[in-house]
């Protein structure tokens, strides 16, 4: 299957991966919305919120909040909007959920330096 996220999770792609497990991968959005932009999958494919198992949904909803108290402690921010995508606002067809972090003041971090803050 020619899915970009499954690449991912198969190391075809790199990815800047703040966490894994044998369920769900999170790594940082190439094109970040704000510092420390992440998204959450599941290692198993699913297209979308229609069809993802309730197993992985739980462990994805449980890990983003651990993911928000990590950014909020090593980048500072004050508040998060979480989304989830489908239909025409999906553009990657392979279940995934964004935690896109908000600041007060927001000088852009490169993605190699929110890397290295978050996992050192
Ligand atoms: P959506 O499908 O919810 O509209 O968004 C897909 C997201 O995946 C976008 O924010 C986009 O920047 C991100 N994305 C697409 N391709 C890649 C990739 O190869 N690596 C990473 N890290 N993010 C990607
Ligand atoms: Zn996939």
């Amino acid at each position: 299957m020619d899915c970009i996220f499954c690449k991912i999770i198969n190391g075809d792609i790199p990815s800047y991966t703040i966490y894994e497990d044998d369920y769900i991968k999170c790594f940082l959005d190439v094109n970040p919305k704000s510092n420390g932009h992440t998204l959450i999958i599941p290692k198993k494919h699913f297209n979308s919120i229609d069809d993802i198992e309730n197993e992985y949904l739980i462990k994805i909803k449980d890990k983003s909040k651990d993911l928000m108290k990590l950014i909020e402690e090593k980048l500072g921010a004050d508040g998060f909007e979480i989304t989830i995508n489908k239909g025409s606002l999906q553009i990657v067809k392979h279940f995934h959920m964004h935690i896109i972090p908000n600041y007060k003041k927001n000088k852009k971090l490169s993605i190699e330096e929110v890397f290295a803050i978050l996992t050192k």
